[in-house]
Parts: structure tokens; sequence; C-alpha cells
């Protein structure tokens, strides 16, 4: 996709129905991507923090999460079509997850959120198969990788909050090729 730089982070230019379609096609690919949706928070965090400001440039995908980002971009003369968010794009994998029989790895959220978000995935989406699910309060990341890497799962949904996912996954992502994508707050909003 044609990149927007704005506050120097790389946004694509691009609709939902295109950047999933991306996804789906990397996703069968087998390729590794990391994908972000960054909101104006996440803008603001980078801008004083270096080293999260170079993860955001490691990443395949940047999103525009938030109408702020998408008026930032029109005032700047360099307008995005749409807000992606986390949450609508997770929903969309998981739709799609559902029809094509697609492995899945949830990483991240409170134990009983996590419970709750399997339950309603195996009955709202069961053609997906869950191989694997960590809440987001583990001490040690080495048992965790390589829990992820040996669940062989096509999509890893981390939801362990920003910065914290998006450092999670620029750290690990080269050790397993899926699709490693930073969902924030969504797994409590699926569990309701
Ligand atoms: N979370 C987690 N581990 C942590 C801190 C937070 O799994 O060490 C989870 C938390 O339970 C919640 C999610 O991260 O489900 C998102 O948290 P928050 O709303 O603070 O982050 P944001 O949505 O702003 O990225």
């Amino acid at each position: 996709f044609e990149t927007v730089s704005i506050l120097d982070v790389p946004f694509i230019k691009t609709t939902n129905l295109a950047f999933v379609h991306q996804l789906e096609t990397d996703v069968a690919a087998h390729h590794n991507r990391f994908v972000v949706t960054a909101n104006p928070e996440i803008l603001m965090y980078a801008r004083t923090h270096p080293d999260y400001q170079a993860v955001l440039h490691q990443a395949d995908y940047v999103t525009p999460d938030g109408i702020g980002v998408i008026q930032g971009a029109k005032l700047l003369g360099t307008p995005l079509p749409e807000r992606i968010t986390g949450y609508d794009t997770l929903l969309t994998l998981l739709t799609w997850g559902h029809q094509t029989h697609r492995r899945i790895f949830l990483l991240g959220a409170k134990p009983a959120v996590l419970a709750q978000v399997q339950a309603k995935l195996r009955h709202d989406y069961p053609g997906i198969e869950i191989v694997g699910a960590q809440d987001g309060y583990f001490q040690d990341e080495a048992p965790v990788v390589a829990q992820i890497i040996a669940a062989k799962p096509d999509m890893i949904f981390v939801a362990t909050g920003f910065p914290k996912q998006e450092f999670f996954i620029a750290k690990y992502r080269q050790r397993y090729d899926a699709l490693w994508m930073g969902v924030g707050g969504s797994f409590d909003v699926l569990a309701g």
C-alpha cells in the first residue's frame, strides 16, 4: 500500500475492504506480518518514546485507528480514506477464519475474559480452530513464545494493550511466520 506519514508514522492509505483482503492473502500464503492499529494515543506515545517509534516502523501495516488520525491526515493535505480499527479488523478476520478454517492463537487479557472470549468464538465462529490461548499476565515470555510456535497458528492476536503488545510482537515475530496483530482491549469488548 501507499503510505502517508503523520508525525513520522507511516499509515497505509487504503480501505477496510482492501486491507482485509490483503491480510487474507498474506495469511493464506503464511507470510510473516505485523499489524499495528494506531490511534492518536499511540501517535503521542511514539513521539516521546523513540524505541516505540522504531517498532512502529518495523510493522508491515500501520492503520489509522481513530477519527483523530483521519482528521490529522486531512489537515496535513494527505487524506486517508477511512478509519481502520483493530476491533473491526479482528471481527472481519474471525469471520474469514471461520469460513476458511484458520488456526488462531489468543494472547492477552485477564483469565476470566479470555475464557469468555474462547467460549464466544467457539459458539459464533465454530470453523475457527483455537490452537492456543494464554492470558496477558504471565511472567516469563519464553514459554509463551514456545507455546505459540508449537501451536502453529495462522493468526496471533495479542491483546496485552499498547505499548506492550507491539514490543512483544516486534521482539518475537521473526521466530514464526504468521499474522501477528495487536488488538488492545478487543478481548474485553468481545467478552462483553
Ligand atoms: N492486559 C494484559 N496484560 C497486561 C496489561 C494489560 O493482558 O499486562 C490487557 C488487559 O487485560 C486488557 C488489554 O490488555 O484486556 C487492553 O488494556 P488497555 O485497555 O489498558 O489497553 P489499550 O486498549 O489502550 O491498548
